[in-house]
């Protein structure tokens, strides 16, 4: 993802990419909720390009816009969303991102939130991160896991040193405190 600064520097200012690139990628997330909608997006991308993600982006956020939401979300649910052409049609990953939802309840049950039982374990190793994400979630591979630790600075390189998001989103700081 490295090159992603360079890919979309010069693309016009409401090109998808440029907006995900300038809007999200490498900002903290402001609450629970949007941290969950940022894993899911990288769920859905698994085996597909980010271009068709970004295009249903607004639709995947707002189906799958809250965690008790989605964790609610019955058969019935899961047939309507599989017959909805403006997201990821995918049944392996609906059924995978309710999961996770449900999970995620339990964790801010536990913890008191998302957020805290991921400051919990920050900074840890990527290898840790994978670790703790497989024995925890359904289908968050390391590529997954990576992009989503990543994208909310809870590991380094979402943007190149030469990007003007570099400090801003404290990518820096994210990097000087992982080993
Ligand atoms: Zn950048």
């Amino acid at each position: 993802m490295s090159s992603y600064c360079e890919a979309v520097r010069n693309l016009p200012l409401d090109n998808l990419h440029r907006q995900h690139h300038d809007t999200e990628h490498g900002f903290k997330a402001k609450n629970d909720d949007d941290l969950f909608r940022r894993l899911i997006l990288e769920i859905n991308q698994a085996g597909l390009s980010f271009d068709i993600v970004l295009k249903k982006k607004e639709q995947i956020y707002k189906e799958f816009s809250s965690i008790k939401k989605t964790a609610r979300y019955a058969n019935k649910d899961i047939n309507r969303l599989i017959n909805n052409p403006s997201i990821i049609r995918n049944k392996l990953k609906i059924r995978a991102i309710i999961f996770n939802a449900i999970k995620i309840l339990e964790i801010q049950d536990k913890y008191g939130s998302f957020k805290s039982w991921l400051d919990s374990y920050y900074p840890q190793s990527k290898e840790n991160w994978i670790n703790l994400f497989k024995k925890t979630f359904k289908f968050t591979g390391p590529e997954i896991v990576n992009e989503f630790l990543m994208g909310t600075c809870y590991l380094p390189g979402a943007h190149t040193s030469s990007c003007k998001f570099y400090t801003q989103n404290s990518a820096k700081k994210v990097a000087q405190k992982v080993i």
